[in-house]
């Protein structure tokens, strides 16, 4: 049979722009359901304008801090009308680079709401397509509990739209989302407080590392209340919100961020038309080549909830193409050793096992740790501390796990990752020479273990 295309994509974020740009330049004929969008939600209401907003916030300290240094400033003011226009135009400017990228490798954009009519067929603006493949990249959706006056709340999408920034803010979750929103509105000066529902927030991180992160947000006046949960939010006469706690509590805010995780995005797909099966948890269930109970079908990134993170999508965007239409080029995606940040302030960057992961898997471990005084602190009152930690197999000295808090940590981190890709074992760290005067240099120059 004949098809309108080789590939049919919905969905034009981080994995299906990916996905389609390759195999349209491998030859195939593509097109790409756009319905909100482009570049999906890392380019407009993820990564991209997030890590904007934290580099906004972190100006607050650079001024605190160039008193050390000699300089004098001004009373220092913050215009949140000026930083959100600003990030909007960056964000316009990106959507046209999205849709240049697309149309000039050849890909035909739909810009609408796709829907499934069959294992081969969309429907989008009234018009149905037929596709040999279809390929699902509809990405996430934020997720928030079903509490009495959630519809006072907002999520992460509406977040970056604000036309104030509130006086005070309570955000909900221990996640990446709630930790890095929770230092973006400290940081710009709203009085803002982290609630989170367990014991310390960011689950499954190193415990040294939630526990540092803890101390140094603290220290920096960030409000963390853990054990602490909703029960409901009401709307005050003022228009401020009273919340109060499941152990009832009563706490007065102005905004109630949820950051509690993220759904598939599947709303009004016509999945129920296809083969197309959902795991335990709702995502869309793929075999290891990304194919769907469908054969026809086959889907990635946020949808699929493997891992939630834009390099992810990317690759398995990239796999899809190669597997498909240039099949000798085709190398799987290796989930081992993927480095990731939390751009909180300061930042978490990690890639490998945890302590706790390695004893888990039954590893006989050594821990190295370093804290110490960042150096361009020294001159200022900023009594703030970095944390390294390196976890190493005792029998066969490969690193497991490179752990930092601290500034630049993210950055730091993407090197450290290609090492242990490559199997870096501590001697090999021990004979690489540092780059001095650097924090990173720390991650050689740790001898002795703090842990056994
Ligand atoms: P998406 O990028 O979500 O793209 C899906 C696209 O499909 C969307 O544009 C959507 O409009 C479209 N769509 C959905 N349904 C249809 C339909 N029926 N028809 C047509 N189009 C449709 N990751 C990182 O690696 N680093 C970070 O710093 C980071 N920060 C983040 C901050 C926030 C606040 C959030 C929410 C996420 C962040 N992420 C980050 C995660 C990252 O954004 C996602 O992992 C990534 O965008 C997933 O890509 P995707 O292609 O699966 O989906
Ligand atoms: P996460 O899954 O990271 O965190 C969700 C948080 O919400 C957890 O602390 C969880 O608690 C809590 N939670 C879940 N359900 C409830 C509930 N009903 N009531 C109270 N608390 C609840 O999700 P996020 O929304 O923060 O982010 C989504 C994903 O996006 C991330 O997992 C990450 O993959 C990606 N992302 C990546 C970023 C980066 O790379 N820097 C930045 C932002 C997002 P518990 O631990 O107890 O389950």
């Amino acid at each position: 049979m004949a098809y309108d295309f080789d590939l049919y994509v919905i969905g034009a974020g981080s994995g299906g722009v990916r996905s389609a740009r390759f195999a349209a330049g491998f030859g195939a004929k593509v097109a790409v359901a756009e319905s909100r969008y482009l570049g999906g939600t890392c380019v407009n209401v993820g990564c991209v304008p997030k890590k904007l907003l934290v580099y906004g916030a972190h100006f607050a300290e650079d001024f605190e801090q160039s008193a050390g240094f000699g300089w004098s400033l001004g009373e220092a003011d913050f215009d949140w009308a000026t930083l959100i226009a600003n990030k909007d135009r960056e964000i316009n400017r990106l959507n046209g680079i999205y849709r240049n990228l697309l149309v000039n490798s050849g890909v035909t954009l739909h810009e609408g709401h796709a829907r499934l009519i069959d294992p081969h067929q969309v429907e989008i603006n009234g018009q149905r397509y037929t596709a040999k493949h279809i390929l699902i990249a509809t990405g996430g959706w934020p997720q928030i509990p079903d509490i009495p006056g959630r519809e006072h709340a907002i999520s992460s999408n509406e977040a970056f739209f604000l036309k104030e920034l509130p006086k005070r803010i309570l955000v909900v979750g221990g996640g990446y989302i709630a930790v890095e929103f929770a230092g973006i509105f400290h940081g710009l000066g709203a009085d803002t407080k982290l609630l989170y529902r367990g014991e310390l927030f960011l689950r499954g991180f190193d415990g040294a590392v939630r526990k540092h992160l803890q101390e140094e947000l603290t220290k920096r006046g960030l409000d963390l209340q853990f054990n602490a949960d909703i029960e409901r939010i009401e709307k005050q006469a003022d228009g401020s919100l009273k919340v109060t706690l499941k152990d009832g509590r009563e706490l007065a805010t102005d905004c109630v961020f949820y950051a509690t995780g993220r759904r598939p995005m599947l709303d009004n797909l016509g999945l129920e038309n296809t083969g197309v099966k959902l795991d335990k948890r709702g995502f869309i269930e793929v075999d290891e080549q990304y194919q769907s109970a469908e054969p026809s079908i086959l889907a990635i990134g946020d949808v699929i909830g493997r891992v939630q993170l834009t390099p992810v999508a990317l690759a398995e965007g990239m796999a899809v193409a190669r597997r498909l239409f240039k099949p000798e080029q085709y190398r799987p995606v290796d989930y081992n050793m993927i480095p990731t940040a939390v751009f909180s302030l300061p930042n978490i960057g990690t890639v490998g096992l945890t302590e706790e992961q390695a004893r888990e898997a039954g590893h006989k471990v050594q821990i190295f740790e370093s804290r110490f005084r960042p150096m361009k602190l020294t001159l200022t009152e900023c009594q703030e501390r970095t944390l390294m930690k390196l976890v190493v197999d005792a029998n066969t000295d490969k690193v497991l796990g490179c752990h930092m808090v601290g500034p630049d940590a993210g950055e730091i981190v993407q090197g450290l990752a290609i090492a242990l890709k490559a199997g870096a074992t501590k001697r090999d760290f021990d004979e690489t020479i540092g780059v001095h005067p650097t924090a990173a240099e720390e991650f050689v120059t740790m001898r002795t273990p703090v842990a056994g």
